[in-house]
């Protein structure tokens, strides 16, 4: 079973995302089990202080190391596994993709810290940290809505999260490519028409479909990707039709 742990300063803010739908079932299926922690309660000041003004002057308050430090020690210590990866939510770090959140969903352990305010103490970046982790690049008031964003996205990867197992194997980006269009029911919906070949029952047209479809909405919306993947000889001639219809 996974174990991962949070380390924040606004623990309430965890019991919405982890406390339904999916991420809730996978801690009562035993696939994980969340343990989020006010870091408050490892300062060993008497106003259990855990910032502090920035050496050297500047706006904004920097989070203090020994709180975080023995923090992260006696959860390392709780846990059952002696490997564990610290990730820090940071706009600096390395941005955050579904292949990061494969190798993090391969872990035993993972402990993320959230920071508030302008900034962490640079020693707990460089001793007490294995991974850092940015969301995008934009500036968010607190690393909660990043840790919630990995966390959401590698436990869904748990094995027997998803009900189906083959539904997070076809997704966007884990392919290399985005996903195809979906359709339900009714297949005219105010004129509105579902491709015929979805109504036939043909599945090896279907199947053919939807890849082409993928190469499709990979091209037109993020053509980025397609430079990461190789093709195979049959996409490689889908795409080339693809495209002549867009000149
Ligand atoms: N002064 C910092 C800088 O310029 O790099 C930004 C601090 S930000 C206001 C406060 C906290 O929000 C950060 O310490 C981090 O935990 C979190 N955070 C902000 N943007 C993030 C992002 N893009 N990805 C992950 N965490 C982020």
């Amino acid at each position: 079973m996974m174990k991962i742990d949070v380390l924040t300063l606004f623990p309430e803010m965890f019991s919405g995302v982890l406390g339904h739908s999916i991420l809730h079932k996978a801690a009562e299926k035993s696939a994980v089990q969340y343990n989020v922690v006010n870091f408050r309660d490892y300062a060993d000041n008497k106003h259990q202080t855990v910032d502090d003004y920035p050496y050297g002057g500047g706006a904004g308050m920097v989070l203090k190391p020994q709180p975080l430090f023995d923090a992260v020690a006696a959860l390392k210590e709780q846990a059952e596994s002696n490997r564990t990866r610290v990730i820090l939510l940071c706009p600096q770090g390395k941005r955050y993709d579904q292949k990061t959140a494969e190798e993090l969903a391969k872990e035993e352990h993972l402990i993320f810290v959230c920071g508030h305010y302008e900034g962490y103490d640079e020693r707990i970046r460089e001793h007490v940290v294995t991974d850092e982790i940015s969301i995008g690049d934009y500036v968010l008031t607190g690393g909660e809505l990043g840790a919630m964003v990995v966390i959401d996205s590698v436990v869904r990867l748990l094995p027997e999260v998803l009900g189906n197992q083959e539904s997070h194997m076809k997704d966007s980006f884990s392919t290399g490519l985005l996903e195809h269009p979906h359709y339900t029911r009714p297949s005219d919906f105010r004129g509105m028409k579902v491709p015929e070949v979805l109504l036939q029952g043909n599945h090896k047209l279907i199947e053919e479909w939807r890849n082409k479809e993928a190469l499709r909405r990979t091209y037109l919306r993020r053509p980025d990707l397609l430079e990461k993947i190789e093709l195979t000889k049959e996409q490689e001639k889908w795409l080339n039709e693809i495209k002549k219809e867009y000149e």
